[in-house]
């Protein structure tokens, strides 16, 4: 049962199995039982990238599970683009040869604090963002620098915490995909000018994270890691997977579910299921209107589920101890900037144990909006700071290299990768 028909798409991938699930790999072929959790913590806390390195297992059992079709089923990182800032754009390639991207971002992008803690309160002093309005310029400097990058991902060494090596201290948050292209059909993102392909699989998900970490030689829970699920996709229509993913993380790959945040357009139904989940990352909610004429109009989903649902979701949502919800709000130039709607954001969050991040559009040819000069960002965050909300500008990160919020996805349309 743990085998092909779990995870059909995968063939026979080990990652993306829970402890249960391989444990019955480990008896169907013949094993004890601890040799599932022998796989488990190879594939989750090791993070071997082929069978064959699992020297917990005996050679020829290793052999055996290589001949019966199973393999580990890391992404493969199909190519990396390098920001001046230093985050990194990764293009992974899936088993059927879809592709998506996943971001590393050094010392995070301050959209993944939840609860107004740690991240979000330290972009409170840096407002720097981009004041340019359309930066495509620079898309030929980015690809260039990403390809002379060295691509040696399964060289690279991973720094081993037990063989007592010191561990440098790390922080960095990376922002996952969960589906390749997306359904939601926001009229201000890129990835929904791609449509929906399908949904990852649990182990897809939970690849990017372990390809990456790989890739840039991080050892959770030693090192500190933020996971944010907003990359390509919205998690909430491929929820089942989605949450598989964050236990294998918390479980397997040992990273604090308080050290995620996963955000969504505002899949209502989904929002209340997640508040009874006993292991959860933090909730983000795109909310980018005040009212449901302007979020109907860049947000169509509106029209399925209205701001009061919304809201009254997000209200009902039963937050831990120093907990918030965030809400994420894009702003776009002459639509949805102006001190009218701020303060109609103010009405929508008062008295909840909220915070807002404000993200300047990432503007494109391809979209009809405009990024708002910085100053009008500004006059917006003071309203709701005046009003007593937690108000954060979220800085781009890796806007020079198309991996800032909104943009993933938008090269590879433009410059198939190879
Ligand atoms: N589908 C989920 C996860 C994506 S998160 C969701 O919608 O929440 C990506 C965040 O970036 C969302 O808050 C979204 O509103 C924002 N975003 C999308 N396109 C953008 C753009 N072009 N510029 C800035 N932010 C954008």
């Amino acid at each position: 049962m743990a085998g092909s028909n779990a995870n059909s798409r995968l063939g026979n991938s080990l990652l993306g199995l829970n402890l249960v699930e391989l444990t019955a790999v480990a008896l169907e072929t013949g094993q004890s039982a601890y040799r599932g959790q022998q796989l488990f913590d190879a594939v989750y806390r090791q993070r071997v990238e082929r069978l064959e390195q699992v020297s917990t297992l005996p050679l020829e059992y290793r052999a055996q599970l290589g001949e019966q079709g199973w393999r580990i089923g890391l992404p493969v990182i199909e190519r990396r683009f390098v920001s001046s800032d230093g985050t990194v754009r990764y293009l992974m390639a899936l088993a059927d040869g879809e592709t998506v991207e996943t971001v590393w971002m050094p010392e995070g992008d301050g959209g993944e604090s939840g609860d107004g803690s740690e991240a979000g309160e330290e972009m409170e002093s840096s407002h720097s963002f981009a004041k340019s309005a359309n930066e495509w310029g620079t898309r030929e400097a980015g690809e260039e620098e990403s390809t002379q990058y060295p691509v040696a991902s399964t060289q690279r060494p991973v720094a081993d915490s037990r063989s007592g090596e010191k561990l440098p201290p790390r922080r960095a948050t990376v922002c996952v995909s969960s589906q390749v292209g997306c359904a939601v059909n926001c009229k201000f993102c890129f990835t929904a000018l791609l449509g929906v392909k399908r949904n990852l699989e649990a182990g897809e998900i939970v690849g990017q994270i372990a390809a990456v970490l790989r890739e840039q030689g991080v050892e959770p829970p030693m090192q500190r890691v933020n996971i944010v699920f907003m990359g390509m996709g919205e998690p909430f229509l491929n929820y089942d997977n989605f949450m598989k993913a964050v236990r294998l993380l918390v479980e397997g790959v040992g990273i604090a579910e308080s050290r995620m945040t996963v955000s969504t357009a505002g899949i209502v139904p989904r929002i209340y299921d997640f508040g009874r989940e006993p292991m959860r990352p933090k909730l983000a909610i795109s909310l980018n209107g005040s009212n449901d004429a302007l979020r109907g109009e860049v947000m169509p989903l509106n029209r399925k589920w209205s701001i009061a649902e919304l809201m009254k979701a997000a209200r009902e949502f039963p937050l831990r101890a120093r907990e918030r919800v965030t809400f994420e709000y894009v702003l776009l130039e002459g639509v949805n900037d102006a001190p009218e709607q701020a303060r109609e954001v103010v009405e929508l969050v008062r008295g909840m144990r909220a915070k807002v991040n404000l993200i300047a559009l990432n503007a494109g040819a391809e979209l009809p909006y405009r990024t708002p000069d910085e100053d009008l960002v500004m006059a917006f965050q003071r309203i709701l700071v005046a009003a007593g909300i937690p108000t954060f500008v979220r800085r781009p990160r890796g806007r020079d290299i198309f991996a800032a919020c909104g943009q993933l996805k938008r090269t590879v349309e433009i410059a198939p990768a190879r």
